[in-house]
């Protein structure tokens, strides 16, 4: 039997990777091609504060867009603004440039939805969830040494920075990552860095059971080449370290960083060590909407695997209104793999921070985009929907174990860990469920 192509709910259609004109915009009229493809220029001219992006926009956004955006920053933020200018150009790319029709475009932005929150994306009634927690994921709890997290038994995370190119708003790490908010005090790591580095590389030393190594932060672009390769040459000293994963979403927001000629030499050497030792490098990267796979992101992607890294990985997080449907999801799954060489991995659901709750999904909803997604793209590029349960680590969306739909609790173990669907998702019964919880 032929499959009806015209059938089916996705239609595929080649995707068109797109650059958009930054000089549209009234501050970067005048910035010139060698300019915006300089590293250092983009992080000198990340957006930091409504003054610098009103310094950006001009007119085009509404006075009443920065009150909202100011509500936000006082009221709920739980990430400081810091947006370099590759990913704000990917915002409201092709809205008419009149105040009304930009405002409109940009509130309406994908990107700009989990990059820039404003007040009125936020759950009216339930900002945050009842059981919603810094550190919801309790890495810190899990510390062998500072900034190492210990909680699958043959991988750990190490954390070498607590500071990324751009702050996302939904940040898992909000706890740690960044700047303090008027909302939130962010923890400190205490140690210097290469004492930290050290003792994390004594404890894989002493524990050869841990045979993968996720290098985070934070983000690794923000650590000092020399020091990031000086770090896995050492690594790659460990003959029980396998698998090695570099974490940096700066592939997406930043990716003039991974093309400066200095730091692919420095890649390509590790990577040709770590082939030599059978040991597989890799990246993992953060893109949730096939805006961000500009170009020159997909330069990048094939610059690293160019340089030899084994593999380009994508981890995205699920949120409404910026990849929460069928199409969004493969659109941007598509423009991965096909075009820029990313393999589609991973798309955690949103963990339960505070103030995330307008962008996170039910369970039910998720298996239900995870069936969607089924069929369409090579079996070994299509995303896992995975949920990171509290204590207990990630799980697929299907591999749920009991689910009370009513109060939106999913049980993912015999011992009943937790996660929670979002309270606006459940029937009226269970919304009353939780504001008699929640006055108790
Ligand atoms: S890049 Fe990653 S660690 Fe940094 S703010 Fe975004 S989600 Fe958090």
């Amino acid at each position: 039997m032929n499959i009806d192509a015209a059938r089916q709910p996705y239609q595929y259609v080649r995707p068109v990777l797109h650059e958009p004109d930054w000089r549209r915009l009234p501050g970067w009229r005048e910035v010139t091609k060698a300019q915006w493809h300089d590293p250092q220029w983009q992080r000198a001219h990340c957006v930091k504060s409504p003054k610098q992006l009103r310094a950006v926009v001009g007119d085009l956004l509404t006075e009443h867009f920065f009150d909202e955006l100011a509500a936000d920053l006082s009221g709920f933020a739980t990430m400081s603004m810091l947006i370099p200018p590759q990913m704000l150009n990917t915002m409201a790319p092709l809205t008419f440039l009149d105040a009304d029709g930009f405002t409109e475009g940009f509130l309406a932005d994908p990107v700009r939805r989990y990059m820039l929150p404003v007040r009125s994306d936020r759950d009216p009634h339930w900002p945050s969830h009842p059981h919603s927690a810094r550190d919801s994921l309790h890495e810190a709890q899990m510390w062998v040494v500072e900034g190492l997290t210990h909680r699958y038994p043959t991988k750990v995370l190490a954390e070498l920075v607590t500071t990324c190119p751009q702050y996302c708003g939904h940040c898992t790490r909000m706890d740690l990552v960044g700047n303090s908010t008027a909302q939130v005090t962010k923890a400190k790591l205490v140690l210097k860095p290469s004492s930290r580095q050290e003792l994390m590389l004594d404890y894989l030393k002493r524990t050869p059971g841990v045979r993968d190594v996720v290098v985070s932060g934070g983000d690794v672009a923000n650590v000092p080449w020399p020091r990031l390769e000086a770090f896995l040459r050492q690594l790659l000293e460990l003959d029980s370290v396998r698998d090695i994963r570099l974490a940096t979403k700066a592939l997406v927001g930043l990716p003039q960083h991974w093309l400066q000629p200095d730091i692919l030499d420095g890649l390509a050497a590790v990577a040709k060590l770590a082939t030599a030792r059978g040991v597989n490098l890799a990246v993992h990267t953060h893109a949730n909407h096939a805006r961000s796979v500009t170009p020159l992101v997909a330069q990048a992607a094939r610059a690293l695997l160019g340089a030899g890294v084994r593999d380009v990985r994508n981890q995205g997080v699920l949120m409404q209104g910026v990849n929460a449907t069928q199409a969004e999801l493969l659109d941007l799954c598509f423009a991965l793999h096909s075009e820029a060489g990313i393999l589609p991995y991973y798309f955690y659901m949103c963990d339960m921070i505070p103030n995330a709750e307008h962008w996170r999904l039910s369970v039910a909803q998720a298996q239900q985009l995870q069936d969607s997604l089924m069929g369409y793209l090579p079996g070994y590029a299509t995303p896992r929907l995975v949920c990171d349960v509290p204590y207990l680590g990630k799980r697929w969306v299907h591999q749920v174990t009991e689910y009370d739909r009513e109060r939106g609790i999913s049980y993912w173990t015999a011992d009943r860990h937790t996660y929670y669907d979002p309270i606006s998702t459940l029937p009226e019964s269970g919304r009353r469920w939780w504001s008699d919880y929640a006055s108790r």
